[in-house]
């Protein structure tokens, strides 16, 4: 049996669950949880806001463990590697997405907390096409949120080929931010940071960022007129959508990793004149997590965490909800 924490209806707190997971797929690893982060995506899927959530839902998609089970036709895993799990625990393989390394794009992709049970458990399942060796040089307590908050930000510096000449907003200052700032300083871009929270300028400054504005002043926004190459969005709120547009050069970027359930009320004309591009994307392939492991163990890219241990779930998940976290929540035991 599988000892887990799992809600059972919308916003319900977590309570032990117990599960059998039966026999072990012969694609599939049995990970030894060591430490799991808590995503906003984790609260989104307890809340039901998505409308996809399937209860008892066992929440966690930050996993750093250890394998503890292979099953009989994998290949090029083994029982006492350490190894991350991000959002996704499978992938079809076949499609032409997966053909072409956009695992992520995966129509039939399985989400790790969506119909299936994830890491806030003593052990998780996945198929091994998911599971990432985890390099040396990686400190593991603070890993697992690269697995979901990390290769979300990290991916859009990989597929819209972001220089180190390119000036770069981030918008939103908290988990997936925190770590947006990191990499894109050590990019070499120069990097400002739109928080609403003015107790975080200081620390944006230490994380990367070169210039700080607030995302609510539109008297700030309005000053940084025509300034970026690309801004991401790590918010789950609507914003003045359009004061940002403005805020782009010509043939800039909005691009959203923020799931806000807000239509985007855009002005086309702003899109037009200055031929700029708004745009989304989904975490990263598993080769695109594996060069972004790289690139943080020689730039020495850690998130910021707080630790709780598994048995203070709930206490952990209130304090990600109060929005004091402080960037990332990383349960452990
Ligand atoms: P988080 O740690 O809660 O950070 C969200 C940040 O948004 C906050 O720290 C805050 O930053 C800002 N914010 C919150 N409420 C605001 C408001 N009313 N006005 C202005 N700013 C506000 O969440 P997270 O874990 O980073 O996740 C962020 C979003 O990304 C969520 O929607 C999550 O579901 C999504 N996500 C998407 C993907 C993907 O594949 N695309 C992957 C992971 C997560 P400041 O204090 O700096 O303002
Ligand atoms: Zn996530």
């Amino acid at each position: 049996m599988i000892k887990a924490y799992a809600t059972f209806e919308p916003g319900g707190k977590l309570k032990p669950f117990e599960y059998d997971p039966g026999e072990l797929n012969p694609l599939d690893v049995e990970i030894d949880v060591r430490y799991c982060g808590i995503c906003h995506s984790d609260v989104s899927v307890i809340d039901n806001e998505w409308g996809m959530t399937q209860y008892p839902v066992v929440p966690g998609h930050e996993v750093v463990g250890t394998i503890a089970k292979v099953g009989s036709s994998v290949k090029h895993l083994q029982v006492g590697q350490t190894v991350g799990l991000g959002w996704h625990s499978g992938y079809c393989d076949e499609c032409a997405n997966c053909r072409a390394g956009d695992h992520n794009l995966c129509p039939d992709g399985q989400a790790t907390i969506i119909g299936h049970h994830g890491g806030f458990a003593d052990k998780v399942r996945a198929a091994a096409n998911s599971v990432i060796l985890i390099p040396k040089g990686i400190d593991l307590e603070s890993a697992g949120p690269l697995f979901c908050g990390g290769i979300t930000v990290f991916n859009p510096l990989v597929q819209f080929d972001v220089r180190p000449t390119d000036k770069v907003a981030v918008i939103g200052i908290g988990g997936l931010g925190h770590m947006a700032l990191n990499f894109l300083n050590a990019w070499g871009c120069e990097v400002t940071a739109f928080t609403s929270s003015e107790h975080k300028r200081k620390e944006a400054l230490e994380l990367g960022a070169h210039h700080t504005l607030n995302s609510r002043d539109q008297k700030e926004i309005e000053g940084a007129a025509g300034h970026f190459d690309l801004i991401i969005s790590t918010v789950n709120v609507k914003l003045d959508w359009n004061l940002y547009l403005n805020t782009l050069k010509a043939k800039g970027r909005l691009h959203f990793v923020g799931a806000t359930l807000d239509p985007l009320d855009l002005s086309v004309f702003s899109l037009i004149t200055g031929q700029r591009s708004v745009s989304g994307s989904p975490v990263g392939s598993p080769s695109t997590i594996e060069k972004m492991l790289e690139f943080a163990s020689l730039h020495k890219i850690r998130p910021v965490i707080e630790k709780f241990n598994f048995d203070d779930i709930n206490a952990a998940i209130e304090r990600l909800r109060s929005g004091k976290a402080h960037y990332r929540i990383v349960l452990c035991r």
